[in-house]
Formats: structure tokens, sequence, C-alpha cells
């Protein structure tokens, strides 16, 4: 069976059985095979009922670091109350939509799975606030990005088996993760499915979070052709929806576009470019993307999300609060390098001062940053 029209439009022409939805799971050509995996840094036994990338998931989950995802804001501090996004639920968001995405274009879901679940396991506490300022404390010393940060958490930071520092993951959710640095060549299509479905989930949870916060309303939305796409499709299905229900139908509605719009248009260029290999992917650029319309309505939002809700002046008082904890921390431990813990002993050693601190802090969740910074009496 082919020629699925979805009811929002989008027709899905390359699932079989997604009536049922029980579509049966193959790996495209394309996929990239567990088998073909270069391996890990200190090579390790096979084992007997995990694939590699299963084994990478299950490290990523038990680490420390990937714990604190719980007490680490996305966008909203614990003061906006308790309804909105953490780190570690917009992992969880992220990690079902590439899932989802992956199974139907027939990638591999195990790889998937992982490179989802440590996307953004490098952030310090305070999101993206907490980032500028871990930067500009490091900057004369190579400076901090939370992308950077999930390697040295996962190659060296990590303390977790006898055998290696870090996880020993296998190199190509390291070479996907560095990508996120660099964005130079191109990844595996597994890796851009992830990069797709970050973008989904944020765009998306953010507009939620906001309204629920109090920061947005359907009128202001209703300026972003993304938004407005969607409400009036659940306007036309709907009637009598009280204010909550119809935000969250158009919410749930804003991620079916877009990832009905990924599947159709990356399988057409997949198509288009005769791609029969996970090698012939990398030698193009990233195809697993938006459709231009559906591209340029999310630039739309974003930049509507940058001015009305990333800063916002509530947003905004908080980030001076933020700014002042996190330096205060950073030159008191600065100081006082003699109270950092143990475990950064390595990092003054090896690195620098500068670098240990920040790592230390980094490691941080909001909640003990805050407890850190009132103990220092900032
Ligand atoms: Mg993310």
């Amino acid at each position: 069976m082919t020629g699925l029209e979805r009811d929002n439009g989008i027709v899905v022409d390359f699932v079989s059985d997604s009536v049922s939805g029980n579509y049966p799971y193959f790996l495209s050509s394309y996929a990239f095979f567990t088998k073909s995996s270069v391996g890990r840094r200190y090579p390790e036994s096979f084992h007997p009922y995990r694939s590699a990338f299963q084994r990478d998931r299950d490290r990523i989950i038990h680490c420390a670091a990937f714990r604190r995802l719980s007490e680490k804001m996305q966008v909203f501090t614990a003061e906006f109350g308790s309804y909105h996004r953490t780190r570690l639920t917009h992992t969880m968001e992220v990690v079902c939509i590439a899932r989802t995405v992956g199974r139907v274009l027939g990638l591999n879901e195990d790889l998937i799975e992982a490179a989802a679940l440590l996307h953004d396991i490098g952030h310090p506490p305070f999101g993206h606030c907490g980032e500028s300022v871990l930067n500009s404390l490091v900057a004369e010393v190579g400076g901090f990005d939370h992308n950077l940060q999930a390697l040295r958490i996962v190659e060296k930071l990590e303390r977790r088996y006898v055998g290696f520092p870090g996880l020993n993951l296998s190199r190509e959710l390291l070479d996907g993760q560095a990508y996120k640095v660099s964005k130079s060549g191109t990844p595996l299509l597994e890796i851009q499915v992830v990069d797709v479905a970050d973008s989904v989930a944020y765009d998306t949870h953010d507009v939620d979070d906001a309204m629920e916060v109090g920061l947005l309303n359907t009128d202001q939305l209703m300026q972003t052709a993304l938004w407005k796409r969607s409400a009036d499709r659940i306007r036309e299905r709907w009637t009598n929806l009280n204010e909550v229900e119809f935000r969250q139908a158009v919410v749930h509605d804003l991620i079916d576009v877009q990832v009905s719009d990924i599947l159709v248009t990356t399988r057409k260029r997949l198509i288009d470019a005769g791609i029969e290999t996970a090698e012939d992917a990398l030698k193009l650029s990233v195809l697993v993307a938006p459709g231009s319309e559906i591209a340029e309505q999310k630039g739309e939002m974003e930049l509507f999300l940058l001015e009305h809700v990333y800063r916002h002046p509530k947003v905004m008082l908080f980030r001076n609060r933020i700014t002042g904890w996190i330096s205060g921390i950073f030159e008191y431990y600065i100081a006082n390098t003699d109270e950092l813990p143990e475990r950064y002993d390595g990092v003054l050693k090896q690195d620098n001062k500068r670098r240990a601190v920040a790592d230390f802090i980094a490691d941080m969740t909001d909640r003990s940053a805050r407890l850190n910074a009132f103990k220092k009496g900032n």
C-alpha cells in the first residue's frame, strides 16, 4: 500500500503498513550498519546480547552527567513553576522524535537513540545563559561549548569503568558529537536525524512552555505562519475547545506537521540523489531536513521565540542573577582550587585551573550551583 494521506494533508507514501501502526522495521541499505562501526578507542569484546550502540545507550543513561540533566533547565528556571521542560525531559522528547523519524526511514535506531541521549549531556547549569557566562570566563583558555563539553565528559571526565577513562563510546557517536561543534563535513544520516529532531522538539515545546508560564498568548502566536497553519486546522477540526485544550492540540499538530514534512522531503532527497549506502550520503550535504516552506516557517518561529521568550524581561531578569551566581562561584574556586573535589586533580595537572573550575561548574545542576553561590556569599 502506498499513498496514505495523513489528516494533516501531507502524503506519507513510503510506510507500508501505517494504518495498523505496526509497520515492519527493516534497515534501509543507506542505514549505518552496526557491524561497520570503527569500534572503540579501548578495544572491548562484543556483548552477547546487546549491539554496540545499545551498549553505548546504556553507558550514557548510567553516567552521572546524564542523571544531572534532570535538574538542569532548558529555558525556564524553577521559579516559573513545574510544568515546563528540563534538559532531561527535552532529551527524552528528542529521543522519541528521532526514533520515529529513524524507524520510518529505516535508519539505525540504536545509533539514533544513543546519539539523542548524548546530545545535550554537556550542558552546564542554567542552559545557554550558564554556557555564555562560562564561555567568557574561560575565553583565554579556549572558551566553553556544551557540545565540546559532552565530548570531554564521555572521553575523559566520567570515571565509571576500570579499564578506561570516560565511557569508551563507539567512534560514530563521538564523531557525531564532534560534528555538532565543527559543523564541517556531513554526518551520518542517523546523526542528521537527531539534529533535526532536536529542532522539532525545542521549537515546539518552547512555545508550549512559554504559553503555560504566561509569556506568550494565542494572538501573538498567530503572527507566525507555523502556528497559524496548525491553529487554523485545529479550529476547523474541533469547536468548543478551552484555551488549554486548544493549545495542546496545536502543539501536537506542530510536531506532526514538522515530522511528516521531514519524512516526505528527506525520502524524496534520498531517492533523487540516488543514495544507496551510508557512504553515499556522506558525500553530499545534509539530507535529513525540513522542506523549504517549513524551514522558512521554523526560522520565523525561532526569531519570534528569541524576541518574545528568550529575551523576555522576566527571563532576562534571571539571566542577570545567573551571571552573578556563576561568576561568583568561578572566582571563588579559582582562588580556592584546593576545595575542588579530588576528581578534578587530573584536569588541574593536565589542563589548567580555569578549565578545572569550568568542568566543576559545568557538572553542577541548577540547584547545586545556586547552593554554591549562596554558600560563597553571592
Ligand atoms: Mg537539545
